[in-house]
Order: C-alpha cells, then sequence, then structure tokens
C-alpha cells in the first residue's frame, strides 16, 4: 500500500443521502476547481464499474481511462486491461464490501466510523485498500480535494475511520415527493449505455427514509464540525452561495466555477459511477426541479409524505400544502 507522497491527510469530501437528490450535479461542480476532483461514485468501482467496463465520466472503460486504469492497476498489482485477471484479484475486495453492507451489519459499520472494529476482518481489508486507493488518486490526479458522491452512509463511515482522509461529510436532502416523482421514470442515459429504470413509488419512500435515517445514524458518530447538512432546494435556489458554504466547511479557498449566481462552467471528469448527467459538461444552468408538484397525484403526495415522517418534519419540509393540478 502507498502513502500521499507530501504524507499530509486527503481531503475527502462524501456526500450521503438517497438516490436522485442532485448529488451528481453538485459533486461536478464541487470537483470543477484547482485542486479539486470529483471522483464519482467509488463505492461501485469494484462490484460494478471494473466488472462491467462501465464506462469513466471521460466516455472511456475504467480499464482504459488515464486516471482509473493507473488507480486500479496500484491497487490490484495488475493492469485492468487484463479483465480476468484484474477481477480474480478484486474478489476480495468484493466479498468484503459485501459483508459490510449486509442488513445485519449497518449498525456495526456506522458505529466503526469512530475508528473501533479493527478485529473485524473485512472491515480491515475494506480499509486497506480505500486508504491505498485515494493515496493513489491523489498521486496520479494531484488533486488535493476528493469529492465521493457514492451517497451511500456506509461508505463514509469506512473514510471517516482513516487516519490518511481528512474526513468531512455533505448531507443533502431532497423532498422525498421530489425523489419518488424522479424515480417513477426512466432516466435516460446520454452516452446510451445506462438507463436507470423506474422505481414503485413506495419502494422509493422507503430508500429515502433508510438512506435518510443511516445518515443520522452515522452523525451522531462524528464531531459536529466535519458534518454539514443541505436540502436540494436551497441549493438549487442559490447555487453559488451554497457551494461557497461548503467549500467554506471544508476550509478550502472559495474559488468556484460560476459565471454567475446559477450558470456554472463544467469541464471533462473521471467519475466511476453516478447518474447519467454526469456526462454533461459545457454551460450548465441550476435550477431547482419542482415539476413533481404539478404532475404528481395529490394522493401519491399524502402517500409519500406519510411515510416519510418523521423526518420530513426534521428536514422541514410541509406535510401538506402542496397542490397538484
Ligand atoms: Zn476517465
Amino acid at each position: 500500500m502507498s502513502s500521499a507522497g507530501s504524507g499530509t491527510p486527503t481531503k475527502v469530501l462524501s456526500i450521503v443521502g438517497a438516490g436522485r437528490s442532485g448529488t451528481t450535479v453538485l459533486a461536478a461542480v464541487l470537483g470543477e476547481g484547482l485542486g479539486r476532483f470529483d471522483a464519482g461514485e467509488v463505492r461501485w468501482l469494484w462490484n460494478r464499474s471494473l466488472q462491467e467496463q462501465r464506462p469513466c465520466g471521460c466516455g472511456l472503460p475504467l480499464s482504459r481511462c488515464p486516471i482509473w486504469s493507473r488507480v486500479i492497476q496500484g491497487v490490484l498489482g495488475v493492469a485492468p486491461a487484463d479483465q480476468t485477471t484484474s477481477l480474480a484479484a478484486a474478489v476480495d475486495i468484493v466479498a468484503a464490501e459485501r459483508e459490510l453492507t449486509l442488513r445485519h451489519n449497518r449498525l456495526r459499520l456506522l458505529r466503526s466510523a469512530d475508528g473501533r472494529h479493527t478485529e473485524w476482518s473485512a472491515l480491515r481489508l475494506v480499509r486497506a485498500v480505500t486508504s491505498d486507493l485515494y493515496s493513489r488518486l491523489v498521486d496520479v490526479t494531484g488533486a488535493g480535494v476528493v469529492i465521493d458522491s457514492s451517497k451511500r452512509p456506509a461508505d463514509a463511515a469506512v473514510l471517516a475511520a482513516l487516519p490518511s482522509i481528512d474526513h468531512y461529510v455533505l448531507h443533502l436532502v431532497r423532498d422525498p415527493r421530489a425523489v419518488v416523482d424522479s424515480w417513477g421514470r426512466a432516466k435516460p442515459a446520454l452516452d446510451g449505455t445506462t438507463v436507470m429504470l423506474p422505481m414503485r413509488p413506495a419502494k422509493i419512500a422507503l430508500r429515502w427514509m433508510e438512506s435518510n435515517g443511516s445518515a443520522e445514524l452515522l452523525r451522531r458518530q462524528l464531531p459536529h464540525d466535519r458534518w454539514l447538512f443541505m436540502r436540494y432546494e436551497d441549493f438549487a435556489a442559490q447555487p453559488r452561495t451554497s457551494v461557497e458554504t461548503i467549500l467554506g466547511f471544508m476550509n478550502e479557498g472559495v474559488a468556484t466555477p460560476f459565471a454567475n449566481a446559477d450558470t456554472v462552467v463544467l469541464g471533462g471528469n473521471h467519475t466511476v459511477a453516478g447518474n447519467p448527467d454526469r456526462f454533461r459538461s459545457g454551460s450548465v444552468t441550476i435550477v431547482s426541479d419542482e415539476k413533481w408538484r404539478r404532475r404528481m397525484p395529490r394522493h401519491r403526495q399524502l402517500a409519500t409524505a406519510a411515510a416519510s415522517l418523521p423526518l420530513l418534519h426534521r428536514y422541514g419540509y410541509p406535510i401538506t400544502g402542496v397542490r397538484s393540478s
């Protein structure tokens, strides 16, 4: 395992929360500054992206991406272009990650964020691999700050316990009715290779509760100054101010790629995985997607609100008063 050349801990921001909460675009904006790197949803690296040769944000398979091919080869000791050998080398990592995220291990893993459970062999392996991965990522990219939009609190718990990582968490929450509406329709992929299929409303509401409930459990394990809560709606209403707030939370300079208060210029990226929006580049205007308010049936809005209590109230979203036409 290698260590960062400077010997200083790598600054990593984990974005946690439910899917379709705006994490992809926020991570892209945060990763756009000098010295910052948007790694995408790193959680998928070993168990999906490498196995299925899914494209990096640069459009190339990970095995040919100039960033990730070097990082993967460094961690595994074999070139990812040799798929059979690299998959065999990653099989223990995939098995350990699977063990950590089993439902009955969830609480134990979240509580490990303070560094405990060093006797848990699967956790020891994933911690070592994760530390090595980020160290090599910094070596290859030269970045001082890495954005990981894996969204899953479990992955943030692993990062929080690593002495080689200077770790911060951004908990991004979106109104569950908007999330249900978004998941209710397929997400076409801009690269033509993947499509995010629609899901049933009850299942989405349950996932929203589980994701944010796990985030709340993780929050209790971490120092207050390492945790920032933000609503997607507030970010979308004031994008530049919100990004400056996040950078300030990480004690980073507030240079942002905004052309004005809500328009950002995005270059290319090397995101491991994530929402198809990660393939967007150029000038992007950030606006809150509120179409669910008029197209979502009222009975579904109310059912989603009922299923999302009491976190709905905790995050300041109204239970009623939303009108569909
Ligand atoms: Zn790439």
